[in-house]
């Protein structure tokens, strides 16, 4: 179901100590914000906007440098004002469903937008809540004095609703400020659903609350290193592909895809990088699906097997051994290409060549060798 979301990342974060406010602050490796757009993201967010305070723009393009599909929009003196102004900047059709998402709570899954779509589709509003587990207490003249908790429950977001209809709410509101945004559509008469929450889902708030979640996180991120390496013969032809660029040339190589040693070597680098097999477990020689098929698929799937991992690519550096063509007038190309597909800065893309002064099957002109190697943050 196509869904869009508006994360309220416009905080200043106080409660949780001094420094940057606490979407921006790093959580194994990551900021805090960039965990739940990249989960939206990857849940399938149609659209998703980031409500941010003033200057903030900047710090959200760092936070979520290399991911697409999201926009910022300045966000208001209150969490309501950057719901509304999140709300403003999102286009589509109105009545499709939207979460509204704190950026503090960065572990949201795929698997909590889809309940709470399915919930929504029988309710003005849905939202994951638990139950209250600890005995609670009220402060007293007397002391401490016990509350019932029955039929207590403590709201978490994402929150879903339709988004026509959580506008014409917000409209409506003429309470204070609401600390969700289900309290202004309970106010308008709507009917919330409740979803199955989840601990995962908890807001940090306090300094104490980055540390359990470093933990959860899988503690500190760890630099891997992945190399490949590939060779490929040249036969009769007048164009060869390197490093995702034609070149004009008197041969070819010969292979079953299009025979891009570069960018199969730098495939291989990045699969090494997570343990996940060669180039050739994935796509099967033998399979005629891949005959003649551009390699720039198979340098992103594996791309995207290191972005399922949470991984992020560091940089990658690729060898081209060869005596012809000549590779340089190429290298700015290529380096383009791979920031195209790997989607990274090019101070991050490394391509040199060299030629081995005429020895062996590259030095013969039998053959053009590539190798590379990958760096990834996990
Ligand atoms: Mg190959």
């Amino acid at each position: 179901m196509r869904f869009s979301v508006v994360i309220v990342a416009a905080g200043g974060g106080t409660r949780a100590g001094p420094g940057l406010a606490k979407q921006w602050r790093l959580l194994a490796g990551r900021s805090v914000l960039r965990w739940s757009v990249q989960a939206l993201l990857a849940a399938g967010a149609r659209e998703l906007v980031v409500a941010v305070s003033e200057g903030g723009e900047s710090l959200a393009a760092n936070a979520l440098r290399g991911l697409s599909g999201w926009t910022s929009v300045q966000g208001g003196a209150t969490r309501a004002d950057s719901v509304r102004a999140g709300l403003a900047a999102i286009s589509g059709p109105a009545d499709e469903p939207v979460l509204i998402h704190d950026a503090a709570r960065p572990f949201v899954t795929a698997g909590h937008v889809t309940a709470l779509l399915e919930a929504l589709a029988g309710a003005d509003g849905a939202l994951p809540a638990l139950p209250v587990a600890d005995t609670l207490k009220r402060e007293a003249d007397s002391g401490l004095v016990t509350t019932p908790r029955e039929g207590l429950w403590r709201a978490q977001t994402p929150q879903a609703f339709r988004r026509d209809r959580l506008i014409a709410a917000y409209d409506a509101w003429t309470g204070g400020e609401p600390t969700d945004d289900a309290q202004v559509v309970e106010a308008a008469g709507g009917r919330v659903a409740r979803t199955a929450g989840d601990p995962m889902l908890m807001k940090l708030t306090y300094a104490e609350d980055f540390e359990m979640a470093e933990r959860l996180a899988g503690g500190p991120r760890m630099t891997r290193i992945g190399q490949g390496f590939d060779a490929h013969r040249w036969g009769p032809g007048e164009a060869v592909w390197l490093c995702g660029v034609r070149i004009d040339h008197d041969q070819t190589l010969i292979g079953h895809s299009d025979a891009d040693a570069g960018l199969h070597a730098l495939t291989d680098a990045l699969l090494g990088t997570i343990g996940e097999g060669d180039i050739g477990d994935h796509f099967p020689p033998s399979d005629p699906m891949w005959k003649g098929a551009s390699s720039d698929r198979f340098l992103q799937h594996a791309a995207g097997l290191v972005a399922a991992r949470g991984g992020r690519i560091i940089n990658v550096d690729v060898t081209l051994i060869c005596e012809q063509p000549k590779i340089k007038p190429h290298r700015q190309a290529m380096r383009e290409r791979l920031a195209a597909l790997l989607d990274l800065p090019l101070d991050r893309i490394s391509v040199k060549a060299t030629t081995t002064e005429k020895m062996g099957f590259t030095g013969r002109g039998e053959g053009l060798a590539a190798q590379a190697v990958a760096a990834v943050e996990v």
